[in-house]
């Protein structure tokens, strides 16, 4: 069975194959480390999960990048307000990021690239760039790609150039923008002390630091080569992010910069797109201090198809969470069926389905449909004493094998405490050692506040869910 994917550009599901036939390469574009991420963010980031897993489960070797955006207005700003240097005002939210996407079930991938590291290669981008006539240098020493220069500007979010204004001055330093301002865009901002204070990276178009767009384009070709099999984000990323590193990277290596487009719909809430300038969000913290777990919030990320919208509840959190039970409670029933087996015979079928769906553009309601329409079979025929012990194994292992994309089946209920809490009780354990009962008291009181308990043994305190 092959794993087919919708492609934004051509807008048709198509075969995945890595080019080279042997390692599909993957670029992810990753999250902005001026701030924790929000669970909208991690929507996108547990789908492009869910992607690498199901090449994986279809056989793919896979190589992949997702970057971490050190250098842009906002980590530059807060560094500034800070008056710390860039790297230590970012370091924290790298550290998080790590915590949240391991509660999150998240695979590690091969490369995390920060754009401090990458800035040799963005130079040489450019230098390129203005050696070939794609890119010019505007009268406050910017230099700006020139978007009249590349006639397929536009093909991914199938934009018609000659229909659009073009603001072909070089004077949008801004890194987001609409449609309607289409523009040259920025691929080194010349400093501004004003805005950038003293950070700022020497280069031979003198002083100044590159554009966010510039940033995949120089990491994805390093790491992954000039042509990659897939590169993902969100939608809002489609435009003008990704035509702009398709411009760029094309023109630079004269090859084709991306096979296959995979877009991820948003995480929204009251019917808007959940996001920081909003103030709508939530981070995977604030969920955890509400006592929901990562994998509940995994599961509801996950389990509406990744090209619909979804809407962000607690009650849709709350019904993840009765979701995981009735998986949890059917898997706890398994494990203890004994006795000779009559012959249950809805695993292949089931599994077949399961695959099916996978395959056909990840449709996780059709897969989870499978998964719950086994549940519904296997309790039906635990209730009629017709599934034996072997049946009952059978059925464990193909949860585990499901569980290779899921990655959230309660296999083994082992708990997951927020990391947060974790070190509230390291931190309550060092206050008893000190006799400090009144710091103890008002720790523990916020540990039973995010709806946890606390365990005291000869051996150590635990934490463990009300
Ligand atoms: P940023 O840090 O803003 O560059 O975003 C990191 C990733 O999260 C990008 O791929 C965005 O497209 C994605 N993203 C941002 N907001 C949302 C949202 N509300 N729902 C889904 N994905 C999002
Ligand atoms: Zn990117």
């Amino acid at each position: 069975m092959k794993l087919h994917l919708y492609n934004t550009e051509t807008r048709q599901k198509e075969v995945v194959e890595p080019a080279d036939k042997k390692t599909v390469r993957l670029y992810t574009c990753g999250p902005t480390i001026y701030d924790f991420a929000h669970i909208g963010n991690f929507r996108t980031y547990v789908v492009e999960d869910l992607l690498r897993r199901s090449l994986q489960f279809f056989g793919m070797r896979i190589e992949q990048a997702m970057n971490l955006t050190d250098i842009d207005d906002k980590t530059i700003r807060g560094a500034l307000a800070k008056k710390i240097p860039l790297n230590d005002y970012t370091e924290p939210y790298r550290v998080a990021f790590f915590e949240d996407i391991e509660m999150l079930g998240i695979q590690k991938v091969e490369h995390y690239p920060a754009a401090t590291a990458y800035i040799p290669q963005m130079i040489e981008m450019i230098e390129t760039l203005l050696k070939k006539g794609f890119a010019y240098r505007s009268p406050n020493g910017s230099i700006y790609f020139s978007i009249r220069h590349f006639p397929k500007y536009g093909r991914l979010s199938h934009l018609k150039l000659d229909e659009l204004k073009v603001n072909a001055s070089g004077d949008n330093e801004a890194d987001e923008y609409e449609k309607e301002q289409l523009s040259d865009f920025v691929l080194w901002k010349a400093h501004d002390p004003e805005r950038d204070g003293n950070l700022f990276w020497e280069s031979p178009f003198g002083p100044g630091r590159p554009g966010w767009h510039i940033e995949c384009s120089a990491m994805a070709m390093d790491l992954l080569g000039h042509t990659i099999d897939i590169h993902c984000g969100g939608v809002d990323n489609m435009f003008p992010h990704h035509e702009n590193e398709i411009a760029q990277s094309e023109c630079c290596s004269g090859h084709v910069f991306v096979r296959h487009w995979l877009h991820v719909e948003h995480l929204l809430v009251d019917h808007k797109k959940m996001s920081k300038s909003l103030g709508n969000f939530y981070t995977l913290r604030d969920l955890m201090k509400r006592g929901y777990t990562g994998l509940e919030v995994r599961y509801m990320l996950l389990s509406t198809h990744y090209r619909t919208q979804l809407n962000f509840t607690i009650a849709g959190l709350d019904g993840a969470r009765a979701a995981l039970h009735r998986i949890g409670d059917l898997i706890d029933r398994l494990k203890g069926i004994e006795g000779p087996s009559q012959g249950f015979s809805h695993l292949d079928l089931a599994d077949q389905k399961f695959r099916t769906a996978l395959a056909d553009d990840l449709n996780i309601s059709v897969a989870l449909a499978a998964l719950f329409d086994l549940i519904r079979e296997l309790n039906t025929a635990a209730d009629e004493k017709r599934l034996g012990k072997e049946d009952a194994q059978k059925a464990l292992a193909l949860f585990q094998q499901w569980d290779e994309v899921l990655a959230v089946l309660p296999l083994s209920r082992t708990e997951q405490i927020p990391p947060h809490l974790q070190s509230l009780l390291e931190q309550r354990t060092q206050a008893r050692r000190e006799k400090n009962w009144r710091l103890s008291d008002q720790i523990r009181d916020e540990i039973l506040a995010a709806g946890y308990l606390i365990e005291d043994s000869p051996t150590g305190a635990r934490i463990k869910r009300k």
